[in-house]
């Protein structure tokens, strides 16, 4: 068992041992810790601390559990000149998979008449489960190859959207450098078919209503006032992201000997950021990426066309921001300025107020960090702060306390169908597995883990949420 020691508010440290090339830094309360038998998040925190050119610390957010080779809520900044590894297991299977934020022009109160419609309409319009079938018809290889380099902006040009969306979804709604000519026929084939849709399980389209507001200035510069009805999307990209994890992570097991490279943990496999293996795989992650993004610009599509329906108005993107990435950054790094490879696996970038890379209207008060807690319990909006630490990143959620597999056993569907109709939770289309293994039970508890965010210098709350109706994956 990996021993830590506090170091500060809400500050565990790892010190390094063996290979550790830098310490571990867990931001945590006592309680948040995982400390479950068997459980190796922390382990896997100290195993990420051994990767070649990794800087400052292998970090972990509040809301860290065990994960894929890094943990869940792991952040890991290597530096590409000095010889700096990208591991797809530092990103995870679903790639770019993140969460959009929209506020509507109405109150949970004036809504209340109109929202088990708004509901049946949301339920019926959100492609959603395992298999096939999205908003977009299985699409055709050179409509493909334009989602995977336009992202949400290639849907925005296709209609599907305001072209003012974009300017409120990270980079603008595209990544670059994405290349269709680094992904298998197997990641294409499977990501044909579900352009448009939600996926399973933890994924989820809410409506939700502002239920506190932590910071009057900011929400106001977000558009969050108080009991305002909103709508929030959490997908990534499929089956296609998945394909791409699995095929880099063999390409890279193969590799890695060839770059003199030795990790812990196979899951760990990774290459030299500049090396052919390593580019190809930025190349097919961006791609990747740019699925989840026009993934979820399509369900924004869906969901204004419900809330016409429904009679309740127009609806806005607050903003949308991937939790499973890995970007090149500029940082400071003891007073120096590095371009780094900032991996983020469960977490939030959260760039402070000022930064150049935030549009216009969100620039004064800093990035919004959207943080779902779960179907059940509240829903976070954060901002990134001046002093952030870890490479100005966040937490993504709650955060599992129990595996999908101890959910289901300790949550009966029914147990949690009465809880979700006692807390006034309108449920739609939720498979049986789904519900179980999503249960609130199996979630940390996210205001512990918001404030914790706060307390360790990582984001500051602005506006806590609470469920009204969900459609779940
Ligand atoms: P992940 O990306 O790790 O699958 O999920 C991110 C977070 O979403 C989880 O840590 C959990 O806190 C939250 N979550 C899972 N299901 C739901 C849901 O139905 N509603 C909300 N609001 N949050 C959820
Ligand atoms: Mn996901
Ligand atoms: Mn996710």
């Amino acid at each position: 068992m990996v021993s830590v020691v506090a170091d500060g508010e809400c500050r565990w440290r790892i010190e390094p041992a063996g290979a550790m090339r830098v310490p571990g830094v867990v931001f945590a309360t006592a309680g948040l810790l995982p400390d479950a038998p068997g459980d190796q998040a922390l382990q896997q925190v100290a195993d990420v601390a051994t990767l070649p050119g990794i800087v400052e610390a292998s970090y972990a957010m509040p809301d860290v559990h065990w994960g894929y080779g890094f943990p869940i809520g792991g952040v890991a900044a290597t530096d590409p000149a000095q010889g700096g590894v990208i591991s797809p297991g530092g990103v995870g299977f679903d790639i770019s998979c993140g969460v959009r934020l929209h506020t509507s022009t109405v109150t949970r109160a004036d809504a209340a008449p109109h929202v088990g419609r708004l509901m049946d309409l949301l339920g019926a319009a959100t492609p959603r489960g395992m298999g096939r079938g999205g908003v977009l018809p299985a699409v055709q290889p050179a409509e493909l190859d334009e989602i995977l380099l336009g992202g949400s902006a290639y849907t925005v040009e296709r209609g599907f959207g305001d072209p003012g969306d974009l300017a409120f979804c990270e980079d603008g709604g595209a990544v670059a450098g994405a290349d269709p000519g680094a992904l298998s026929a197997r990641a294409l084939a499977r990501g044909k078919g579900q352009v448009g849709s939600l996926g399973s399980g933890n994924h989820f389209l809410e409506v939700q209503a502002v239920d506190r507001i932590y910071d009057e200035r900011v929400a106001g510069a977000l558009g969050l006032r108080p009991d305002l009805l909103c709508v929030m999307i959490h997908c990534g990209s499929r089956g296609l992201g998945h394909q791409i994890c699995s095929d880099h992570v063999r390409v890279m097991l193969s590799a890695m000997e060839r770059y003199g490279i030795r990790v812990p943990d196979p899951q760990l496999a990774c290459a030299p950021v500049t090396s052919p293996e390593g580019r190809r795989y930025l190349a097919a992650m961006a791609a990747a990426a740019n699925y989840g993004r026009a993934n979820r610009q399509l369900l924004t599509h869906a969901v204004r066309r419900c809330f016409r329906n429904a009679g309740l108005g127009e609806v806005r993107l607050l903003y949308d921001v991937s939790h499973n990435l890995a970007k090149l950054e500029r940082h400071m790094v003891d007073g120096a300025a590095r371009e780094l490879c900032v991996h983020r696996k469960g977490a939030t970038r959260a760039f402070p107020p000022g930064h150049p890379d935030l549009p216009d209207p969100i620039r004064a008060v800093g990035q919004p960090v959207l943080v779902p807690g779960s179907m059940g319990t509240a829903s976070y909006v954060l901002v990134g702060v001046t002093d952030g630490r870890a490479f100005h990143s966040a937490c993504h959620g709650a955060g599992r306390t129990l595996s999908r597999h101890a959910a289901v056993r300790q949550a009966p569907v029914e147990a949690v169908r009465r809880e979700l109709a006692a807390a006034g939770v309108l449920v739609r289309g939720a498979s049986e597995r789904g519900l179980t293994e999503e249960a609130p039970e199996a979630y940390k508890d996210v205001d512990e883990v918001v404030h914790t965010c706060r307390r360790a210098r990582l984001a500051d709350p602005v506006a806590r949420l609470v469920p009204v109706g969900v459609v779940k994956g």
